[in-house]
């Protein structure tokens, strides 16, 4: 049990869009304090300011929100100049920090800077996820902590911040690990007491690479701009680096809260399989309601099929089926997709509407010309995929599927991959589907 109160933080450089590397290190932290009633805090390390863009910070923002990650503080290290200045002339007065005069080895390089005094010593830190690590700090030599008064840098706004903010634990990304020593050099500086170190594995690449901005880190928000569910990338994030005693994987972020345990986070790094989060979204879709898979899938739909239509509720089964991520149903509506046909019928070759077992011509033309004497017996306003199946079928059944069916559907579609011939036919319309098998019709004619 920990007896003071839990205070996490997600300490994000404004430098990049919000890939997945860094949504899982705020969704650890996010969850250790949340599961101990603690405090969870947003700082934006914006000391960098050439690097450092509002956009980027917009975007972690934005993102945070959207998969539901609240967090109880806010702070931009830009706006704490001050409090950083205060300690900055304490280390110097105490003598853990000097004025450094350098000498420029490139244009812009400073005169003046401000360097922390290294003990030169062995540093012994317990990490929740690694154990014991030890770091011979000589190596660092007195490292920079300010460029100026105004202008210090990572390590020392780091520690301060977290000092500052009353952090109990630093949950962050293992590539940070070699920075500890040197920030642990500057709590013990300036007496506090240490935080308790987590350090979590790296995101690997299906290839082992390091997951990078540059090396198939996706932003978390190109997953949602595909119209993938926060509540399937939640669940897929949390299982990179944890899994529960139970290896039960479908987890809302409340059970996941209940279950966590830091100590069994594994100390290698987890592997970021695309696939693996597809499989989460899709068994997140399957779990929603009509509605909710309405209001996911509108901004993907394409103009013309209105959520309230009919040919969209004849669809609806087959969206639901077909999909992975909603931004697959614009896929499905492109000209080269299942659905291309419904907007685009391209003009088809005559030898594509036979049947490979009975390539005839003057038989598809036959079932061509008795089933749309059937399909014009239907009353328009209860044209759908039931009454078109039950007015087709006893024909189907005595002349052969493939026979009837091949020719009909290829008549509507014009695509070697739709749905089937029924439900093409009900969300074509009676009108559209009539005109179509007459223009086979006519096309086998013409050519035999
Ligand atoms: N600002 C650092 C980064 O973006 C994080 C530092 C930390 O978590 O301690 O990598």
């Amino acid at each position: 049990m920990i007896n003071k109160k839990v205070v996490t933080r997600f300490a994000p450089s404004p430098t990049g869009l919000f890939h997945a590397g860094s949504y899982r290190t705020a969704l650890f932290a996010y969850i250790f304090a949340r599961q101990n009633n603690g405090k969870f805090i947003l700082r934006i390390e914006d000391t960098d300011k050439v690097r450092s863009k509002k956009k980027y910070e917009d975007n972690i923002i934005d993102s945070l929100k959207w998969m539901g990650l609240k967090y109880d503080e806010f702070y931009r290290q830009s706006e704490r100049t001050e409090i950083y200045r205060k300690y900055l002339k304490q280390l110097i007065d105490s003598g853990h920090a000097y004025i450094s005069k350098e000498i420029p080895k490139e244009p812009g390089d400073r005169e003046e800077v401000i360097r922390f005094k290294n003990p030169n010593r062995k540093v012994v830190f317990q990490d929740m996820v690694r154990g014991q690590i030890e770091f011979d700090t000589t190596e660092l030599g007195d490292f920079v902590i300010a460029k100026s008064m105004d202008e210090p840098v990572f390590h020392l706004v780091n520690v301060i911040d977290d000092l500052e903010m009353g952090m109990t634990h630093i949950i962050r990304g293992e590539d940070h690990i070699s920075n500890t020593p040197r920030q642990i050099l500057i709590y013990e500086a300036i007496g506090a007491p240490l935080p308790i170190f987590a350090h979590i594995p790296l995101l690997l690449s299906a290839n082992r690479a390091k997951l990078s901005k540059r090396h198939g880190a996706v932003p978390v928000s190109s997953y949602r701009e595909r119209g993938f569910l926060p509540e399937a990338i939640i669940n897929f994030m949390a299982l990179l680096g944890w899994h529960p005693t139970d290896d039960i994987e479908i987890l809302s972020l409340e059970q996941i809260i209940e279950k966590f345990s830091i100590e069994r986070v594994q100390k290698s790094g987890a592997i970021f399989d695309e696939e693996k989060l597809r499989w989460f979204n899709k068994q997140y879709i399957g779990k929603l309601n009509d509605n909710d898979f309405i209001e996911n899938a509108k901004s993907f739909l394409p103009k013309w099929l209105l959520p309230t239509s009919d040919s969209f509720k004849m669809l609806l089964p087959l969206l639901k089926e077909k999909i992975v991520s909603f931004g697959d149903i614009q896929v499905l509506f492109e000209s080269s997709g299942e659905l291309g046909f419904i907007n685009n019928m391209q003009s088809i070759d005559p030898e594509r509407l036979l049947w490979k077992k009975t390539p005839d011509r003057e038989v598809a033309k036959k079932h061509l010309i008795e089933t749309k004497l059937l399909l014009d017996k239907l009353d328009k306003t209860s044209f759908n995929t039931e009454t078109v199946r039950s007015a087709i079928w006893p024909y189907v059944e005595k002349n052969g599927k493939g026979d009837v069916l091949w020719p009909l559907r290829m008549s509507v579609t014009g695509q070697d991959r739709s749905p089937d011939p029924f439900v093409c036919i009900s969300i074509l319309g009676k009108d559209e589907s009539l005109k179509r098998i007459s223009v086979a019709i006519s096309l086998l004619e013409k050519t035999s």
